[in-house]
């Protein structure tokens, strides 16, 4: 059990709910409860969205803080948080199912690597630029400010991760947050909220809300709120995006996806070179990630050694309790998800695809929401299986004739998140990536770098975070003609 908490973290201290509802979290490993928190209401909300509005103005809190005093402060964030690395990894691990291999790493000092980097940007940041007028006519001084109060809503699939990529800009650029973690992992938020709190970051400048959904629909169309930032499934992206819309706020949404791993005909196959490296870009996090290339495209003239290798690959790796060490494949996050992700073996068997490894539960795992990590063969890529987000540990390798046929394919999708090329020839593999309409995409591997632009085109969503790009879309713009 972690440490019960009854409160939230709103203007630098804990506030008591205005509700009554709960939150129980569940570990998904052993189906044992594990904490209780309070669950956010529409009120208590509201208290977050004024203590973030005055400390946004306050000249002698955070809405004085000059770039560098705010670097500094997100240095001392990812030190706090650093310090918390044991505890946060585990609070993961067990609300979520990610393995503790991955937690002690993506879920811990790469969220700090994040703030760190954007710490640099902000010292660096030029807040007012003096240009040259066109046809003489007097210069222009472009300024940048905060763009203001953001709300932040966050997924459970990497709480840690995506809350700094967007903690990390909104602070850099001055601008202070009301941030709403999902109810399946809160425990993570409240030891960053001690982290803040530890940091001396100034009252109001972080506020964490742990809510629902229809609570996060409220902080989206709140009037004190400036700027929506959004991580989540495409359904809720769309409906967010239509109230942004609807009020002219600006948003950025990272959404689902469906991406492609293109085996070229060349490729190498051994995996002991490229094993790790195709687990983390097809099975990162129990297959629980947004940009996994759950669609294999295998030459046809390859393809029984493509579907061999992945099989392989997937059949090998250790299912178990997420806390342990030696696991590879944790459970899925909740009863329900399970659900879900079963539902669509079930709908690849029946569409006709070819297991060749899993489609069950795990043998021997009485308790525990796990399935096995599966793998279909001879999958058309119009199938259910191939075009919707699973959101598991389940791949389908798909034939291809030719290079164009490829690119064809790996196009042929409502997504468009991430991706990968795999070839003997990184030339070869650079020319592919650059024809697939993707908003990221890998040659011989594939992992976000943190200083460059990340995000999806078509149904994966709209605008970029991290890189510079994540910087900008927290500034206002305004030019004065001098
Ligand atoms: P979800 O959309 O159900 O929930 C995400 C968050 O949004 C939660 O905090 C939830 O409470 C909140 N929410 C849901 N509906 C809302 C609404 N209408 N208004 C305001 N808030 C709302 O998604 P999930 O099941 O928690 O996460 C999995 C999804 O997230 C997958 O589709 C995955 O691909 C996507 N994801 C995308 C990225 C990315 O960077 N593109 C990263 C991780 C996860």
């Amino acid at each position: 059990m972690f440490n019960a908490r009854d409160s939230f973290f709103i203007d630098g201290g804990w506030a008591a709910p205005k509700g009554t509802e709960t939150i129980t979290i569940i570990n998904p490993s052993t189906e044992e409860v594990i904490g209780r928190t309070p669950e956010g209401t529409n009120a208590d909300v509201d208290a977050a969205v004024a203590a973030a509005r005055r400390a946004l103005e306050d000249p002698r809190g955070w809405g004085g803080y000059t770039p560098q005093q705010r670097a500094d402060a997100l240095h001392r964030l990812a030190d706090e948080l650093d310090a918390r690395q044991g505890e946060i990894a585990s609070a993961v691990s067990s609300q979520n199912g990610m393995p503790i291999s991955v937690s002690s790493q993506l879920e811990t000092n790469y969220p700090s690597a994040v703030l760190r980097y954007y710490a640099g940007l902000a010292a660096s940041a030029e807040t007012e630029e003096r240009r040259p007028g066109f046809l003489g006519m007097g210069d222009t001084l472009v300024q940048r400010s905060p763009i203001g109060v953001v709300a932040a809503i966050v997924p459970w699939n990497f709480p840690q991760a995506l809350t700094a990529w967007k903690i990390g800009p909104a602070l850099a650029a001055g601008c202070t947050i009301v941030l709403k973690p999902s109810p399946e992992t809160v425990l993570d938020a409240y030891l960053l909220a001690d982290a803040v709190t530890a940091a001396g970051i100034p009252p109001g400048t972080v506020n964490i809300v742990p809510a629902g959904r229809a609570v996060g629909a409220y902080l989206v169309s709140h009037p004190g709120v400036d700027k929506v930032t959004f991580t989540g499934s495409t359904a809720a992206g769309r409906s967010i995006g239509e109230t942004c819309g609807r009020l002219l706020r600006p948003v950025t949404l990272e959404l689902g996806g469906k991406s492609a791993a293109l085996f070229l005909d060349d490729v190498d196959l051994d995996l002991t070179k490229i094993g790790e490296a195709l687990v983390t870009a097809c099975l990162l996090n129990n297959g629980q990630t947004c940009f996994l290339n759950s669609r294999i495209l295998a030459p046809r003239s390859r393809y029984d050694e493509v579907v061999d290798a992945v099989s392989t690959l997937a059949g090998s790796m250790t299912v178990g309790d997420a806390l342990d060490p030696a696991t590879q494949i944790g459970p899925m996050s909740t009863a329900a998800h399970r659900d879900r992700v079963e539902g669509y073996i079930a709908k690849g068997k029946a569409e006709g695809a070819r297991v060749t490894v899993g489609g069950g539960r795990p043998a021997g795992r009485t308790r525990g929401w796990f399935v096995e990590p599966t793998v279909f063969a001879d999958v058309d890529n119009s199938a259910v299986i191939a075009q919707e987000e699973i959101f598991g540990p389940v791949l389908s390798v798909i034939a291809y004739d030719n290079d164009e046929d490829a690119v064809r394919i790996a196009n042929e999708s409502d997504y468009g998140l991430g991706g990968s090329v795999w070839t003997a020839d990184s030339q070869r593999g650079q020319a592919i990536a650059r024809r697939v309409r993707t908003g990221t995409i890998g040659v011989n591997r594939y992992l976000p770098d943190m200083a460059a632009p990340f995000g999806g085109v078509k149904a994966s969503g709209v605008g970029r975070e991290l890189g510079p790009e994540a910087l900008a879309a927290h500034w206002e713009i305004k030019s004065i003609y001098v």
